[in-house]
């Protein structure tokens, strides 16, 4: 099941309800938006997807907790680690709105092993 990006715009307040987020990835997924969007004649990536994503790097480049051995949830379709939880406790990704297919992997470092070819 997918929900448009209509529906998550309006669940704005969804931002500050975050699971894991993790720096690097997160960096490189912005410069990959970017980078496309700007390569492009008209935005390919919603632009206040981009600009969320640009803020949750700014927000947790201020946070000092440890991330490194944390698990690590992603969408099970985009491999998007941009995972948000909903008022139903819905696993939404924040980049191809699936709804509740999420996989779960022990740490940032598996998770880089096996899809950060994505994000480059
Ligand atoms: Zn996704």
């Amino acid at each position: 099941m997918k929900i448009s990006g209509m529906n998550l715009r309006k669940k704005k307040e969804l931002m500050e309800v975050s699971r894991t987020y993790f720096l690097d990835i997160l960096e490189r997924m912005y410069e990959h938006v970017t980078y496309y969007n700007n390569m492009s004649p008209f935005p390919i990536y919603d632009t206040e997807y981009v600009n969320d994503l640009k803020e949750l790097i700014e927000k947790m480049k201020e946070t000092k907790e440890e991330y490194n051995d944390l698990p690590v949830y992603f969408c099970t379709h985009c491999k998007s680690l941009h995972i948000e939880v909903d008022e139903q406790n819905n696993d939404i990704c924040h980049r191809c709105g699936a709804v509740n297919e999420i996989a779960k992997l022990a740490n940032i470092e598996e998770y880089n092993n096996k899809y950060s070819k994505i994000w480059e």
